[in-house]
């Protein structure tokens, strides 16, 4: 489903991410691990292009959005992305926050719109709060309500990057939860978390990066007690 060829990205002299290369098949889930500044964020934004890779080549479902031919809103519309600072619109209500891109980009109408959003924000245990404004829910329901957001353009793949840091300790379960619920529905989804009991329950491999190398690409059971690499070893001594 996702296919990256020599990955290079740079940011004037510095160098993020160096010669990746990996396959990520449908309904895999990747947790991806690392130090600060190994180039977690950037390898996920190239993902869905919100950055631009100097160079090498990125394949969704065959195509490939590297090439400049195609069109990326399409590709985006197959790829929904949930950040650390959730990124709500803030003078919207939950519901228009989650209709809002359906009905604007997918031609759906108000009702079709309304009825998905109320079901997605079920799913999401949220129901009750269609009518509240972001600024009145906590962090954890802010979160659910921007993973709801995402599901409701119904992509093939979901990218999380940190989706719990900027969370209480009290919210991080719901919203590991429901990321949980969406794994075992079959989702495609890469996860830069450092939620290590998730990983480890949750993924099929783990990627570790460091200094923009992509090190490891274990399965979580091994890289937990056996990483294949020193670095990795002196990484999770340092967290576990
Ligand atoms: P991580 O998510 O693993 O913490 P990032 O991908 O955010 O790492 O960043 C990797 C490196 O790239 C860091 O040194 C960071 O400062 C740098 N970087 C990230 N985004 C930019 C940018 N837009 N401009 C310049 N440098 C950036
Ligand atoms: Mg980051």
């Amino acid at each position: 489903m996702i296919k990256v060829r020599n990955l290079h990205k740079s940011f004037g002299n510095l160098e993020v991410l160096k010669d990746i290369s990996t396959d990520i098949t449908k309904g895999d889930v990747v947790a991806i691990i690392g130090p600060s500044g190994s180039g977690k964020s950037t390898f996920l934004r190239c993902l869905n292009l919100l950055e631009t890779p100097t160079s090498g080549h990125i394949w969704i479902d065959d195509k490939e959005i590297t090439d400049t031919k195609t069109n990326i809103m399409k590709v985006r519309q197959k790829i929904g992305m949930v950040f650390q600072h959730f990124h709500l619109f803030p003078h919207m209500n939950t519901l228009s926050n989650i209709t809002y891109a359906p009905m604007k980009v997918k031609g759906l109408t108000e009702k079709e719109a309304n009825d998905k959003a109320m079901q997605l924000l079920r799913r999401v245990g949220l129901e009750e709060k269609a009518n509240e404004f972001p600024g009145r829910l906590s962090g954890g329901q802010k979160q659910r309500v921007a993973i709801a957001r995402a599901l409701a353009m119904e992509p093939e793949i979901m990218l999380f990057d940190e989706p719990t840091s900027a969370l209480d300790p009290e919210m991080v379960k719901e919203v590991l939860e429901v990321m949980r619920s969406l794994a075992q529905s079959g989702m495609t989804m890469a996860i830069v978390t450092h939620e290590m009991g998730f990983a480890r329950e949750v993924a099929d491999r783990v990627f570790f990066l460091e200094e923009g190398k992509l090190l490891e690409d274990t399965p979580p059971a091994q890289f937990f007690t056996n990483p294949k690499t020193d670095r990795a070893k002196v990484f999770l001594d340092k967290i576990l």
